[in-house]
């Protein structure tokens, strides 16, 4: 086995040793200009490494026309277990001799145009882990949209995965449940506006203190159980 497949195992086993649901590697030589990082810092980086976990259905079956309270506890417990498994995996990679920088899961650093340090979905998709659904967010085949995610750059020498080559095909659940219209047939028509707006709505009603809503991504449940 080479070097860079024998890291590959042993970092996947350990974090899916963490209760991860989701492993990939991928190549950021092509699309680290775009991460709100210095370009300096990111330097040195030359890979992603994209966790994953499955949201509970249990929680997300209870959601019908608006989130919930329990759905928005979800999300933050969910932010916290990615958060901590991306540093706990971040500082094995440092004691391995390498360098590791966990982006976190869920930290808004442009509130005009709801952008964090890097967009997980893109790089989760160059990963391997799914694509870029109807509804704007990372699909896999397995849980469909009912997982959340972080990254880690580092300079450790890994395999890197292939980027997903999937779609949602003739699939159109998540259509006709969005409160705003937002998702339509084509994936490129997506209104991010529509969606904002609808958050916004959400938050001002004091259901949830951040811009989630939960609708569409309990519509995409995936494609294994068909
Ligand atoms: S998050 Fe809510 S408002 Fe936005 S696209 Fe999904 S269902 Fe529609
Ligand atoms: S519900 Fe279907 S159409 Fe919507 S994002 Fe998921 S796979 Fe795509």
């Amino acid at each position: 086995m080479s070097l860079e497949k024998d890291y590959y195992e042993s970092l996947k086993k350990f974090v899916l040793d963490q209760g991860f649901s989701l492993f990939g590697v991928a190549g950021i030589s092509e699309v680290k200009h775009e991460f709100a990082l210095s370009q300096e810092s990111l330097k040195k980086f030359d890979k992603a490494i994209c966790l994953g976990k499955r949201l509970l259905d249990s929680v997300l079956e209870d959601i019908h026309d608006e989130p919930t309270r329990i759905y928005f506890h979800h999300y933050r417990q969910i932010n916290f277990f990615l958060d901590r498994g991306a540093f706990v995996t971040a500082n094995r990679i440092q004691e391995l001799g390498f360098q590791a920088l966990p982006i976190p899961a869920s930290q808004i650093i442009d509130w005009e145009k709801q952008r964090g340090h890097l967009p997980h979905k893109k790089v989760g998709a160059l990963a391997g882990l799914g694509w870029i659904g109807r509804n704007n967010l990372l699909v896999n085949k397995k849980f469909g949209a009912r997982f959340r995610l972080v990254t880690i750059l580092t300079d450790m020498p890994l395999k890197e995965d292939k980027a997903c080559e999937g779609d949602c095909g003739s699939c159109q659940k998540c259509l006709n449940v969005c409160p705003a219209q937002a998702i339509r047939p084509l994936r490129e028509d997506f209104d991010y506006m529509a969606c904002f707006e609808q958050l916004k709505e959400f938050n001002r009603r004091g259901i949830v203190g951040q811009y989630i809503c939960g609708i569409c991504v309990k519509a995409c449940k995936g494609f294994s159980e068909e």
